[in-house]
């Protein structure tokens, strides 16, 4: 089923769902299993399988010298999507991205997701490789998320690359893309990063995933203006909890989002790490009692390797 028809489903309902990482190569399905396993219980409509590109190492050989290998430390995005279809019978949602991808491989990847039942996908840009100051797209790849859903799009109305075929097969993929309640880093202004997600979903995007954000303040000024600009499909919150201190300082670092001040404070001054723990999963349980009390259509979690907490909170909220 796609996500826009779970919300239909559902009505005023507020639903739970999850954000899994691939495990870093070498490591095993059951360690997704492990994690899913234990959060069934919350009836999760569907889940989300992150996927990442290669990244550059720089090993020391020998002779002294360094040398540049590319690796993909966390490949198997698609594969755990449908092993999960698979074990659970609920819908997984694969994440895909413009970065490494040229539009003919992405074809490809979409034909493989069509043949193996997968009807819904996040569209992505990505972020610019380890060592790259900005994001940089294949050749033959697209350089915005924008064009991604426009490529899904075209061939939900049967167009593939290849002009001369003829009577393609159309896809039907539900397409979901990010969203920025404290705007995209890179972005001039608010207003900007607000044009180009009005463009993608013109282009046809049925719904949007925010960043995660400490302050229901924001979330709710992004609906706000979505509306204004005339941008009505369902927006998803994305919520991480604060689990350990030194957060207070990567989490901004890496996503690009503001702690609040209450939060920042309560974490300087607690006592140790499981204090701090306890205070970012009350106020993860605060944003989302809130946040379900304003009907919002699903509350997304992203666990990142950490199911016990995330457990705690949904615990709290069902
Ligand atoms: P875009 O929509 O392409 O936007 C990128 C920037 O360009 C923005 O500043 C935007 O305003 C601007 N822009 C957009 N279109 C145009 C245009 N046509 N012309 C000029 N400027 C334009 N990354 C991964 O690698 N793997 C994942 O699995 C993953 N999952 C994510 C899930 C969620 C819910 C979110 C919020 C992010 C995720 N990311 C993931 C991170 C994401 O790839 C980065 O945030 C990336 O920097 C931007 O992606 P985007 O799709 O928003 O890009």
């Amino acid at each position: 089923m796609k996500v826009t028809e779970h919300f239909q489903k559902a009505k005023d309902k507020t639903l739970i769902s999850f954000e899994v990482l691939p495990p870093l190569k070498g490591g095993s399905m059951q360690a997704i299993f492990n994690t899913l396993d234990s959060l069934m219980e919350f009836k999760p409509p569907f889940i989300d399988v992150t996927y990442h590109r290669e990244e550059f190492l720089y090993k020391k050989r020998s002779s002294g010298y360094y040398e540049k290998t590319s690796i993909r430390k966390r490949p198997g995005t698609v594969g755990i999507c449908a092993a999960i279809m698979h074990r659970y019978g609920v819908d997984a949602i694969p994440h895909l991205i413009c970065g490494g991808f040229s539009v003919d491989e992405t074809e490809n990847a979409l034909i493989d997701l069509n043949f193996l039942g997968i009807n819904n996908v996040l569209a992505l840009r990505g972020d610019a490789r380890q060592f790259e100051d900005k994001f940089i797209a294949e050749p033959e790849g697209h350089k915005y998320a924008l064009d991604l859903v426009k490529q899904i799009k075209g061939m939900n109305q049967g167009n593939y690359l290849d002009t001369d075929l003829q009577n393609g097969v159309p896809s039907d993929f539900c397409i979901g893309i990010a969203g920025y309640p404290e705007k995209h880093f890179e972005s001039p202004n608010i207003q900007s990063d607000m044009h180009f997600t009005k463009e993608k979903v013109k282009a046809g995007a049925d719904y949007i995933v925010t960043q995660m954000f400490f302050d229901n303040k924001k979330y709710f000024e992004f609906v706000d203006t979505c509306r204004a600009n005339g941008i009505d499909v369902p927006i998803v919150p994305g919520l991480k909890p604060l689990t350990r201190r030194y957060q207070l300082n990567s989490i901004p670092r890496k996503f690009f989002v503001n702690m609040p001040e209450d939060l920042v404070k309560a974490a300087v001054k607690a006592n140790d790490e499981d204090a701090v723990k306890e205070i970012g999963i009350e106020w993860c349980i605060a944003q989302s009692k809130e946040l379900k009390a304003a009907g919002v259509p699903c509350l997304h979690y992203y666990t990142m390797g950490d199911t016990e907490t995330v457990k705690r909170i949904a615990e709290a909220i069902s």
